[in-house]
């Protein structure tokens, strides 16, 4: 699959639910409305549908959400699509969680072929971690971060950046990362979804600043890695581990993109930052065979926009996209 600016696409996030067992501030407000079951593709369908990006030449597959090991039966979608990687069709099959059931998931993730998890923590202080997720306990992640290392898991702690929240604690969650040899990215605060009382704009608080910060400690070594999406990363040299930064506020990243989205609807996404999208659920729905669907797929990559136009706007103080962020998964 390959867009009209002669980016090849070889890489899809899934969201496999929007629902969530935690409520962060910045992802979600306390009383969401989720969406109808009759509206969420079935764990078939999604396995059907991936199975589709795989043969047009989706090469690296992660699922997220809403959180996506909350989903019931989820390892039988996950087992599926390991599948893929014995066969060698997929080279990497991996998730992005909030760490509430990596206890009890984690060996069967491995066992399904998984082998690198992204987990979301902003902060190691309990009450901290309580007030941003409102319903998650922080001994919880933990232990489910334990877990993981013990069935072999490689982990990278994603970590939003929040001005007044978490920005005296940058300094100790390098070191922790650090001692436990997992790496880290931080994350702008982006302008997806309204979140009630929450203003992103006192949020919001620039990588830039946030890297300043990390330099008068660690030593930061650029080093020359793209994944196609929007984190620049460097090493820290005391430390060996990687650190990764999201700025899509401050940065454009879009050049080289090769990936689209899923929502657990079936719509795809061709940019995180725009509201074009493309119905596949009627595609798949209507036919057991799937050419149309197919089809649908490379229509919609011919529409894969060049860029996106993140705003956040002081005066409004609207979103920019007005889908949460736990639709499309980040
Ligand atoms: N529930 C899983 C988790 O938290 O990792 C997967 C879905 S979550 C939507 C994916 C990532 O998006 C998380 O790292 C979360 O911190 C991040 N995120 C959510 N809302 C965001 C926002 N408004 N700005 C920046 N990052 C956001
Ligand atoms: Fe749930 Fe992840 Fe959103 Fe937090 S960031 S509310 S864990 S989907």
């Amino acid at each position: 699959m390959r867009d009209p600016f002669g980016r090849d696409v070889t890489y899809l996030r899934v969201s496999v639910t929007d629902r969530c067992d935690f409520r962060c501030v910045y992802c979600m407000s306390e009383d969401m409305t989720f969406l109808p079951k009759k509206d969420v593709l079935s764990l078939e369908e999604l396995d059907r549908l991936c199975g589709a990006f795989i043969r047009l030449g989706v090469r690296k597959l992660r699922l997220t959400g809403g959180e996506p090991l909350v989903r019931r039966n989820i390892m039988w979608l996950i087992n599926r699509l390991g599948e893929h990687l014995k066969s060698g069709a997929l080279d990497e099959l991996t998730v992005t969680t909030n760490g509430s059931q990596l206890e009890k998931l984690s060996e069967q993730l491995y066992a399904a072929g998984v082998r690198r998890i992204n987990v979301s923590m902003d902060t190691l202080d309990p009450e901290k971690f309580a007030a941003i997720t409102r319903w998650g306990k922080l001994d919880k992640v933990l232990a489910g971060l334990a877990a993981a290392e013990r069935a072999g898991l490689k982990i990278k702690i994603n970590a939003v950046a929040l001005k007044g929240v978490n920005d005296g604690e940058f300094h100790d969650l390098v070191a922790w990362v650090g001692e436990r040899g997992y790496d880290l990215t931080f994350i702008e605060v982006m302008p997806m979804g309204d979140m009630g009382e929450y203003q992103r704009v006192d949020q919001y608080l620039p990588l830039s600043m946030v890297r300043a910060q990390l330099q008068e400690r660690w030593t930061l070594d650029e080093i020359e890695l793209n994944t196609g999406g929007p984190a620049r990363y460097v090493r820290i040299r005391e430390t060996g581990g990687r650190l990764g930064f999201i700025t899509p506020m401050t940065h454009n990243f879009c050049e080289s993109c090769n990936r689209v989205r899923l929502t657990c609807t079936g719509t795809l996404y061709m940019c995180l930052g725009q509201e074009d999208a493309a119905d596949l659920r009627a595609p798949l729905r209507a036919s057991e065979s799937d050419a149309a669907v197919e089809r649908a797929i490379l229509e919609a990559i011919e529409r894969k926009p060049k860029g996106h136009d993140f705003i956040i706007d002081r005066r409004s103080h609207k979103p920019a996209v007005s889908r949460h962020m736990s639709v499309t998964g980040g």
